[in-house]
C-alpha cells in the first residue's frame, strides 16, 4: 500500500509540476509521518524516502533516534519554547514559527548548541481563530526583527490552507503566500532569503504545487489514515 501511494503522490506531483512548467526538482516532498510506527517509517525509507515530517518534539527525537542518520527531519507541529533544546541540531527545518518569543528562544538555544536554526515563518493567510500562525500583515515587521538575530536563518514562508471539500478553494491562499513571499524577498533582509513555500498537504498539494510550493507535507496520502481524534492537524 506504501509504495502504491508514495508513487500515486509522486505521480500527482510531477503532473503539477508540468502543469505549471516547474521543474520536480523545484518541490520537496515531506512524508508526514505523524503518529505512525517506526516500522511504517522503515518500510518508506526503504522505498526511498529521505524527508519526514513530525509535529512533536518527542516523537520526533524518538524517531530521530531509531532510524538512520541520512533522513532529513522536519518539524511542521506547534512548539513549545521549553522542548526547543531537544530538537536544535536534529531538525533539518522550523516551520512553524509564529511569535518573536519562539523565535527567540530558538536563536538562543541554537547559539547554546553553537548552530544557526533554519526556519520558516507559519502564517495564517485564511484568517482561522483555530489556527496557529502570524496574520499575513504582521510577516514584513516580524521578518525584520527575526532577521536580526544571529542564530536563526529564514528559510521562507508555511501556511496550513483550511480544510476544504474542493482544494481550489485553497487556490487564493497559496496564491497569496506566493506573492507575500516575493513581496518580502524584495527587501532582502540581512539573515533572510524566501526560497522555501511551504504548503499544501494531503488534500490540496496538487493546487499548491500549481501555486509555487517548494515543499508539501503529505500524512495521509502516504501513510493512510491515523487513527486518533484530531486535535490540531489542520
Ligand atoms: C498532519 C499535518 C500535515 C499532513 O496532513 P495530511 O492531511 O495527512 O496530509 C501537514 N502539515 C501539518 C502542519 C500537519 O500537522
Amino acid at each position: 500500500m506504501l509504495k502504491e501511494n508514495l508513487d500515486h503522490v509522486e505521480e500527482e506531483i510531477r503532473k503539477a509540476c508540468e502543469r505549471s512548467g516547474r521543474s520536480r526538482e523545484e518541490v520537496t516532498l515531506i512524508a508526514v509521518s505523524k503518529t505512525k510506527p517506526v516500522s511504517m517509517l522503515e518500510e518508506a525509507y526503504g522505498l526511498g524516502v529521505r524527508v519526514f515530517g513530525e509535529n512533536k518534539v518527542q516523537e520526533l527525537v524518538e524517531k530521530y533516534d531509531a532510524l538512520p542518520e541520512d533522513i532529513e527531519w522536519h518539524m511542521i507541529g506547534h512548539l513549545q519554547r521549553n522542548k526547543i533544546k531537544y530538537i536544535i541540531g536534529k531538525a533539518a527545518l522550523i516551520h512553524s514559527v509564529d511569535s518573536l518569543r519562539l523565535a527567540e528562544a530558538i536563536d538562543k538555544e541554537a547559539a547554546k548548541q553553537n548552530t544557526a536554526a533554519r526556519i520558516l515563518i507559519e502564517v495564517n493567510v485564511a484568517r482561522e481563530e483555530s489556527k496557529f500562525g502570524l496574520m499575513p500583515e504582521a510577516v514584513p515587521e516580524f521578518v525584520d526583527k527575526v532577521s536580526e538575530f544571529a542564530h536563526l536563518k529564514v528559510e521562507g514562508l508555511m501556511t496550513i490552507a483550511p480544510f476544504v471539500e474542493n482544494p481550489e478553494e485553497n487556490r487564493p491562499i497559496f496564491a497569496y503566500l506566493r506573492k507575500l513571499s516575493v513581496d518580502i524577498a524584495k527587501k532582502n533582509a540581512h539573515n533572510t532569503n524566501m526560497s522555501v513555500l511551504s504548503m499544501g498537504m494531503t488534500n490540496d498539494y496538487q493546487v499548491a504545487v500549481e501555486e509555487g510550493a517548494t515543499m508539501v507535507r503529505v500524512g495521509t496520502g502516504i501513510f493512510g489514515e491515523r487513527s486518533y481524534a484530531q486535535t490540531n492537524a489542520r
